[in-house]
């Protein structure tokens, strides 16, 4: 049976991080690529993406097509069905690229859900965002703190805030996320994938998305 090949979309801070986490906790048989995750290890390990991509992602602008596109298409080689896609694509041409890398696979992406959260919501809570890089798991002082602060629920090992987590970097951010979305949100709609979800809190968010994700497989008869 066909499995969900979910994207997430959203503007920056808007918590599909969370939702994925959320989402993998209910359905551990999921895997999950974060285009952002992938290039953070980079940067942590020092690698030669790490190096050429720094700059780009401490400014909150894209880093460049060809370069995320060949990284999260070697990722996502390695998966088997059943996976959700959060960061990638992120520009139409990403997108466009993307469905030419998997159509012939008979692995396209079967539901795209963007997550619609005010920008003042997003702005507000971004200066609290701590992450655990390897995982990419993702805990915010208020709404979701780690038990010990400063440190990872499940591994112990520290939090690290991100490099982009700040007010001018995240304005760049979304605006760089204004300029591209609307085109790709009418890539996805065009073929007739795309729901959106509102809200102003992960919690708000997660049931609604869980029932879009049954319901949809329920109609496409996709295996989650
Ligand atoms: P994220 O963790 O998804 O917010 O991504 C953090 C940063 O990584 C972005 O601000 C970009 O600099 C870079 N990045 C992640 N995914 C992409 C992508 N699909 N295209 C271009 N740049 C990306």
């Amino acid at each position: 049976m066909n499995q969900l090949r979910l994207l997430l979309l959203g503007p920056p801070g808007a918590g599909k991080g969370t939702q994925t986490s959320k989402l993998l906790a209910q359905f551990p048989q999921l895997k999950a690529i974060s285009s952002g995750d992938i290039l953070r290890q980079h940067i942590k390990n020092g690698t030669r993406i790490g190096t050429l991509t720094a700059q780009f992602i401490k400014q909150g602008k894209l880093v460049p097509n060809e370069l995320i596109t060949k990284l999260v298409f070697k990722h996502l080689s390695t998966l088997n069905d059943g996976w959700i896609l959060d960061g990638f694509p992120r520009t139409l041409i990403q997108a466009q690229n993307l469905s030419q890398y998997l159509n012939p696979l008979g692995k396209d992406i079967n539901l795209v859900i963007e997550l619609d959260v005010p920008e003042s919501v997003i702005l507000s809570r971004i200066e609290e965002r701590w992450v655990h890089l390897q995982s990419g798991r993702t805990y915010n002082d208020t709404y979701n703190a780690p038990k010990t602060p400063g440190v990872d629920d499940i591994t112990g090992e520290p939090l690290v805030r991100r490099s982009d987590d700040n007010k001018l970097a995240m304005q760049t951010r979304i605006r760089e996320y204004k300029a591209t979305i609307a085109p790709l949100r009418q890539f996805y709609k065009n073929k007739g994938l795309l729901s959106v979800i509102s809200g102003d809190s992960s919690d708000e968010i997660y049931p609604l998305l869980l029932d879009t994700v049954l319901e949809v497989s329920r109609a496409q008869e996709t295996q989650i």
